[in-house]
């Protein structure tokens, strides 16, 4: 019998992309092969030259649909078989390439909120919720907002066969996480970008929105960010690479060039309040959450382990997080 193949790929909406998808019927035995799509309409063509190609780059079975239905992760190309400006995996491709001898791995939690309508799930018609304090991983009707969708969501993720590490509540109202990895850069990144769609697909069908805004909700919220867990094999054994990877991060105008591309309206989120450092300085330390980087204590009492950047946004591209910090990170511990 034939199976249907969900298309899935990154478009080129500014300042922050969109996922888009559609669905291919593939004849049985049949590989899902290279596909096409309307570039006009996706912020990637103009309407006179508007065919963009999809490339099948990574697969799995497809939750929703069950059966031998897939879901197809894609690069986008132009005809004549160019990454597309909008295909920031073909740069990560090469990066992780050159410095696959470092076995560099991450672990990215994802934070993101519910919405029903036009207010964050959880907060009343008028006014706001009680202040933000029994939230996080709390329990209970008055603190917990959309659990059934996080657990239909996180069963959706194990039965495509993704690498979630976990999920919890957050400090907002209607606000959770899910964290994917330890996994490669192309891994991690792939997977959170199908993690994503599911997770949009799953709560659709709850009649509600999921968003990656950093700043979902004025006033003294919690921003969503998308901390991102790295480390390399020599970090992986030896403390020394540990700290020469934090100051790497931390040297000359590498601050500032991860900052730019690590989500739009990042500037919003670090303000150095909220768990956060501001955005306009570079700081790193053990067990600090109002650090840059925190070096978990558990990685210095072992004196080994990873490092967790907690600057990148919710709204971050993991293909381009990953690339610059394996970039910085590993032609620094190469030296
Ligand atoms: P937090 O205490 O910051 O909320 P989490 O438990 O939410 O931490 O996330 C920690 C992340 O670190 C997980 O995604 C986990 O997979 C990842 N991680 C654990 N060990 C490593 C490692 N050696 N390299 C990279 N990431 C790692
Ligand atoms: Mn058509
Ligand atoms: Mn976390
Ligand atoms: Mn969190
Ligand atoms: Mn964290």
């Amino acid at each position: 019998m034939a199976y249907k193949a969900e298309y899935i790929w990154i478009d080129g909406t500014l300042p922050t992309a969109k996922l888009r998808s559609k669905t291919k019927i593939v004849a049985d035995g049949a590989e899902p092969g290279i596909w096409g799509f309307d570039g006009s309409s996706t912020s990637q063509a103009e309407g006179h030259a508007s065919d963009r190609v999809l490339k099948p780059v990574f697969s799995c079975p497809d939750p929703i649909r069950g059966g031998a239905d897939i879901l197809v992760l894609c690069e986008v190309f132009d005809i004549d078989m160019t990454p597309h400006e909008s295909n920031t995996r073909a740069e990560l491709r090469e990066v992780a390439e050159r410095f696959a001898g470092q076995e560099s791995l991450f672990g990215i939690e994802q934070e993101y909120t519910f919405f029903d309508g036009s207010r964050p799930l959880g907060f009343p018609e008028n006014g706001f919720p009680a202040p933000q304090g029994g939230y996080y991983c709390g329990v209970g009707a008055d603190e917990i907002f959309g659990r059934d969708i996080v657990e239909a969501h996180m069963d959706n993720c194990l039965k495509a066969g993704l690498g979630l590490s976990g999920i919890n509540a957050e400090v907002m109202p209607g606000q959770w996480e899910f964290q994917v990895g330890p996994l490669s850069p192309l891994e991690v990144a792939d997977q959170l970008w199908v993690a994503r769609w599911l997770l949009y697909r799953t709560a659709e069908d709850f009649g509600v929105s999921a968003t990656l805004d950093p700043k979902p909700a004025k006033g003294d919220w919690n921003g969503a960010g998308a901390h991102t867990n790295f480390s390399t094999k020599r970090m992986r054994a030896d403390y020394t690479a540990i700290v020469a990877a934090c100051e790497a991060l931390g040297e000359g105008d590498k601050p500032l060039t991860h900052i730019r591309n690590y989500g739009a309206g990042v500037e919003s989120r670090l303000t150095g309040a909220h768990e956060t450092a501001s955005w306009e300085t570079f700081s790193y330390g053990v067990s600090d959450r109002g650090a840059s980087v925190r070096i978990p204590w558990q990685v210095e009492k072992d004196g080994k382990g990873y490092i967790e950047d907690r600057r990148p946004n919710a709204n971050v591209d993991p293909y381009v997080v990953t690339r610059l910090i394996v970039d910085t990170v590993c032609s620094s511990l190469e030296k």
